[in-house]
């Protein structure tokens, strides 16, 4: 990331309201506000003037939170919504229409997925899911989709086996078919890379993940480069998407350390990818930062300098029964299906995340029993290694 980038994270919020000095924002919890005359109240609900009136619309925290996640993203607007599903829901539902066609990658999160692939093909829009790291089969799929192909749908950094897609390609691609790229950056974030500057039009963050990074938030962040706020602000309003004031107050809190808890976790997965890469212990190590991974010139061109992820992921030798014993000696890191905590936290595809895939399709992602995804935390990595040497060793 880059300096002016961090600085974004921890410096305070403007003035919040007239004559507060406080360092910290206030928190806004009004539902509603107080309007001085008709004609402002017009003006006010017709956006024509800013300001406050019914907290779905819009609020101070709300505004405070997505000003530092528009200029961290070096978007041209942001908005937030009250998950990552609902900051997803405002893009599909703002832009498809029945008779669109949606291009999904094949390793998308799987309520992504579920969304498209069950929910909005019951409203007459078609998916196609691809390999989106096989750009052939991208333009393939676009062209026989004859410009009907609305939004093209990726993922930055794939979950669980961190692969990286070329965004500049896909936006390409994309942009050729007349179609808008969307980008899923929560794996990666803005410390890692900025899917914006490589040509994508719309990118979501799961604010309830490392961008918060305390376990105690559920919040989502849309940012788009052209397109119209105003279109997406009325789905927000109209679907009721709409984020809540504390959660915002949490996760600007939670920003505030951004930088320096991916600074960390990001130096301390490298380390702990390579340690792990020489070692017997694990069949197959899967890091972005390594020199071995399969898209490193993807990865050198996308990515800021020296941050590859807080992610890695390992295949363990063995069944459910040899993961499962690992997973309980393995007490200093807990086995939480989430991701991005001040702590170093694990989970188990096969049994969570991947769950509802067929045994095929996950053997072809090359996820198996013995795959552990280990979101790294901020502890000492020498620390972290141990635990995971000696829940090891008893193998
Ligand atoms: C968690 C997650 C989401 C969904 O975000 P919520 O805030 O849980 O709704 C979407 N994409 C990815 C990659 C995620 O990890």
């Amino acid at each position: 990331m880059k300096r002016e980038h961090e600085e974004i994270c921890c410096r305070p919020v403007g003035e919040t309201s007239a004559g507060w000095d406080g360092l910290a924002a206030a928190i806004f919890p009004s539902s509603v506000y107080r309007c001085s005359d008709p004609d402002s109240a017009d003006r006010l609900l017709a956006g024509e003037q800013s300001g406050y009136v019914y907290q779905r619309d819009g609020h101070p925290n709300g505004d405070f939170l997505r000003e530092k996640c528009r200029a961290l993203h070096g978007g041209d607007w942001a908005l937030l919504g009250s998950s990552g599903m609902a900051a997803l829901s405002i893009a599909t539902l703002t832009l498809l229409k029945p008779g669109d066609d949606v291009l999904l990658s094949d390793r998308l999160y799987g309520r992504t997925t579920q969304q498209l692939t069950q929910r909005w093909s019951q409203l007459g829009i078609s998916c196609r899911v691809v390999d989106t790291l096989d750009l052939d089969a991208v333009a393939k799929s676009l062209d026989q989709s004859a410009g009907k192909t609305r939004m093209v749908i990726v993922e930055t950094i794939t979950n669980p086996m961190l692969r990286v897609a070329s965004l500049h390609d896909l936006a390409r691609l994309a942009h050729d078919a007349g179609s808008l790229l969307y980008v899923d950056n929560t794996f990666a974030t803005p410390f890692v890379c900025r899917p914006l500057d490589f040509g994508a039009d719309l990118v979501m963050e799961s604010v309830s993940k490392m961008m918060n990074g305390h376990s105690d938030v559920m919040l989502g962040a849309l940012m788009g480069r052209g397109l119209s706020e105003a279109e997406f602000q009325d789905t927000l309003s109209v679907w009721g998407l709409a984020s809540a004031p504390f959660e915002c107050w949490l996760a600007m809190r939670g920003l505030a350390t951004f930088h320096l808890r991916m600074e960390r976790a990001c130096e301390s997965a490298q380390w702990l990818s390579e340690q792990l890469a020489s070692s017997s212990f694990v069949e197959t190590i899967h890091y972005p930062g390594l020199a071995t991974h399969a898209d490193r010139d993807t990865v050198e061109k996308q990515f800021f300098e020296g941050a590859a992820g807080s992610v890695l992921t390992f295949d363990l030798p063995g069944g459910r029964d040899l993961a499962a014993g690992f997973i309980k000696r393995l007490e200093g890191i807990p086995f939480a299906p989430s991701l991005g905590e001040v702590s170093t936290t694990l989970s188990h595809p096969t049994s969570t995340s991947h769950r509802r895939l067929k045994p095929a399709d996950r053997e072809r992602l090359g996820i198996h029993e013995g795959t552990i995804r280990l979101s790294v935390g901020t502890e000492p990595k020498e620390w972290i290694w141990q635990q995971l040497c000696d829940a090891f060793a008893a193998n």
